[in-house]
């Protein structure tokens, strides 16, 4: 019988309830004996209580130490690797922070991670995505070994809610690095939705042309209260910020809607996008390839149909 243990993903005393509920959904397809949770923090108490909601978490185990104030893989990963000890599973989320910490864990556990989990097909033996998402392989891992795994958040629905999990602290006592700290965060400030989370998202292209031009893609995103998003052509050219990159390279994300605005369709960005519900594009190219998978495509200059839709959207 599997017993899994989750690392909980949070930031700023908050947890990352779409990450964490999704590597749960995952972790009940294997019909585990239990699922446990994990949660090291310097303040753990509020994020163990809304890990402590997840239906199907068996019990929360909370990790309290200052040197748990920054997600540092380095750090996580050897208290990590001591608590797993009792579990046949211990899975993380496929996000920077899981791709982050998740190899430091199984590299102390002494086993292969595998990566990008999306199906479950026995204790042992996964589905994930290879070659930009255009080939799915099965990955079977040792038997004798514990698995240690990324789950790819976008292939899974967020477990519920209703859940009522005991909470536990847990002492960890084991020697911590201390040639990798932390110096600093640099990210974007934005009260838009996240852009991994987000059930809308707005995403524009080479096609919007410049950073001043991507305003009526912020514009138009706050009109449908969307996340916003980019091509890697976008972000190359210096439009917008790296985070905002969905693709191969950048985010894999699975909103209800997506608009794709001023981008051509290649294979390294659909891949991003995947396992979204509705796709819409809008390019000026009737052939670009884009339009392949589009659900609804309007062909033409984005500079006229995106004001008009807006005026459409009152
Ligand atoms: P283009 O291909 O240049 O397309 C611009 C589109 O805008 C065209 O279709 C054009 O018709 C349209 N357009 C222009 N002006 C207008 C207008 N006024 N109105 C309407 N439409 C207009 N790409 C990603 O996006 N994400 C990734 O993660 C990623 N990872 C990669 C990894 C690797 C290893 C490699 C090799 C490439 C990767 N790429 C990735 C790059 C990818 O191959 C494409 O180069 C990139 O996606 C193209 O971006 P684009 O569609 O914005 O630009």
């Amino acid at each position: 019988m599997s017993n899994v243990l989750i690392v909980a993903e949070h930031l700023n005393g908050q947890l990352n309830v779409p990450a964490t509920a999704k590597t749960v959904s995952a972790a009940r397809a294997l019909s585990p004996q239990k699922i446990d949770v994990i949660v090291l923090a310097d303040a753990p108490d509020a994020i163990a209580a809304a890990a402590a909601k997840i239906d199907g978490v068996n019990e929360v185990l909370s990790v309290a130490n200052p040197a748990n104030a920054h997600p540092i893989a380095q750090v996580l990963a050897p208290q990590i690797a001591q608590v797993a000890t009792g579990y046949s599973h211990v899975f993380g989320p496929s996000t920077t922070f899981g791709k982050d910490l998740m190899p430091c864990v199984a590299a102390l556990l002494g086993v292969a991670q595998v990566s990008d989990v999306m199906a479950v097909d026995g204790p042992h033996s996964f589905k994930r995505p290879i070659y930009a998402g255009n080939a799915i392989i099965e990955v079977t891992a040792p038997a004798d070994q514990a698995v240690v795994a990324t789950v790819r958040v976008a292939s899974w629905p967020a477990a519920g809610e209703g859940g009522n999990a005991s909470v536990r602290a847990v002492n960890v006592d084991v020697a911590l690095p201390t040639h990798t700290r932390f110096v600093g965060l640099a990210a974007g400030k934005s009260d838009r939705p996240d852009l991994q989370s987000a059930a809308r998202v707005v995403s524009g292209g080479r096609g919007v042309g410049s950073e001043e031009n991507f305003r009526i893609i912020y514009d138009f995103a706050d009109k449908l209260g969307a996340a916003v998003g980019a091509s890697r052509a976008a972000v190359d050219a210096g439009y917008v910020p790296n985070e905002l990159q969905v693709g191969q390279t950048g985010k894999i994300i699975a909103p209800e809607l997506y608009v794709a605005v001023g981008i051509s369709g290649a294979i390294q960005h659909l891949t991003g996008i995947k396992d979204a519900g509705t796709i819409v594009a809008i390019n000026k190219d009737g052939d670009a390839p884009i339009f392949e998978i589009a659900d609804i495509g309007l062909v033409g200059d984005l500079f006229t149909i995106l004001p008009e839709l807006e005026k459409a959207l009152g």
